[in-house]
């Protein structure tokens, strides 16, 4: 049974193009500024010079006040810990607004690498609703500060925060899926992959939105084995061509994480939590069944292949996921298709069956919140903190 309404309108045209580590953008104003920047990169914030040898406090209060600098912020508590840097939370001293403050500590020796601000500068030329928003990139002598829109929470601590062993319901699964997979579209349309795509990354705030974050550092300083507080880096999510030393990767690379991501919706534990490239590999193999040359023409080119890879027969998806129904198998399943070339594009997931009831479902959802705020004020006050805030959140 197809449950794809997409036709070829609805393909991604880039999905098997290979993008090989680098922006290409299609899109003419994009295109346009990105080429700006990369002849003058003059939303960089370089304040090198100025506050060389200043602190902040010492600064004429006019230049303190300038939104663009450390000083403007006032630091509150840390948010997370994560590969490249620490992020705050903060709030703009002149306009009260709160923000995120990732800071990136910088090797004194070496510097920026004019190229990483460049890469993180075009992230803010990537506006979507369903994309955490880059305010400011702030450039010391020591550090970059990247200024960005202030979420409430990364998708993993929201499932952990739930009384549910990490289990997200029905509709929210739903919802946060049909919103990662828009983020990522409008990424994939602009040629922009996000490579590192995980519950970690992924904000959400109390009205129910999820936002993509933490992007271009990756290609900025290069995909890192240990996070900035030493921590290894999860291979959870990664793609079993990226594992198996593909170097061109592409647009397809982020749906095989999606598709991990949606499993752990539902069960509230990864799919496939590996350890090691080898084992990440074979834990996807235990699963998804172990390739061959017949199955995956090419496949004994990559560098990681090994002849000897222990051979598991293909499972169905459904022992690892009980609760989910008929047709969102069937979009997991293009998801986490082993060939790059066969899994789904971001557009044409969007279109699948699995996302029609959507409206219905939310407009269930607001109906819920009113009676719950009518009539319930008190149960609401009573109940209210359970939830960490996001009682009956109103889905996007
Ligand atoms: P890294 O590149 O170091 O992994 P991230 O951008 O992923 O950095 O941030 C690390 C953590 O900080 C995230 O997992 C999240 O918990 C928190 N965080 C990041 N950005 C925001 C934000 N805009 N609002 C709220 N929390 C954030
Ligand atoms: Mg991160």
């Amino acid at each position: 049974m197809d449950y794809c309404r997409g036709t070829a309108r609805n393909v991604n045209p880039q999905h098997n193009i290979s993008l090989p580590l680098t922006h290409q953008p299609t899109h003419n104003t994009l295109k346009r500024q990105i080429t700006d920047q990369l002849v003058a990169p003059s939303n960089v914030l370089n304040y090198e010079r100025p506050v060389k040898r200043q602190k902040p406090e010492q600064l004429p209060a006019s230049q303190g006040m300038d939104k663009r600098h450390p000083s403007s912020f006032q630091q509150l508590e840390k948010l997370g810990e994560g590969t490249y840097a620490t992020v705050f939370k903060g709030r703009n001293r002149q306009t009260g607004e709160l923000v995120a403050l990732k800071e990136i500590h910088l090797d004194s020796e070496e510097g920026t690498p004019s190229t990483a601000i460049r890469e993180i500068s075009l992230m803010k030329e990537l506006k979507h609703d369903n994309i955490v928003s880059l305010h400011d990139v702030i450039h010391t002598e020591n550090k970059l500060m990247l200024v960005f829109e202030y979420m409430d929470k990364d998708l993993k601590k929201y499932m952990d925060s739930r009384g549910s062993g990490g289990q997200l319901d029905y509709i929210t699964i739903k919802s946060f899926m049909h919103q990662l997979l828009q983020g990522i579209a409008f990424c994939h349309e602009n040629r922009v992959l996000h490579r590192d795509l995980k519950p970690q990354n992924l904000l959400i705030n109390n009205k129910g939105q999820l936002k993509l974050a933490d992007f271009g550092l990756a290609r900025a300083f290069g995909i890192p084995v240990n996070t900035f507080s030493n921590e290894v880096v999860t291979l959870w999510y990664r793609a079993p061509d990226v594992l198996l030393g593909s170097r061109t990767y592409n647009t397809s690379i982020d749906i095989w994480s999606a598709g991990c991501i949606m499993a752990e919706m539902y069960t509230g534990r990864p799919l496939f939590p590996g350890t090691t490239n080898e084992d990440q590999l074979q834990k996807i193999f235990r699963i998804m069944g172990t390739p061959s040359e017949r199955s995956w023409p090419g496949i004994s080119q990559f560098p990681e292949y090994k002849s000897n890879f222990h051979v598991f027969a293909t499972q169905d998806l459904r022992m690892f996921l009980p609760q989910i129904d008929q047709v969102g198998l069937d979009l997991i399943s293009r998801m986490l298709q082993l060939r790059p070339e066969m899994r789904i594009g971001a557009l044409e997931a969007l279109s699948h069956l699995w996302f029609r009831d959507l409206p219905q479902l939310r407009q269930q959802q607001v109906q819920q919140a009113q009676q719950i705020q009518m009539g319930g004020q008190g149960s609401m006050m009573m109940g209210g903190a359970s939830g960490g805030g996001y009682g009956v959140p109103v889905y996007q």
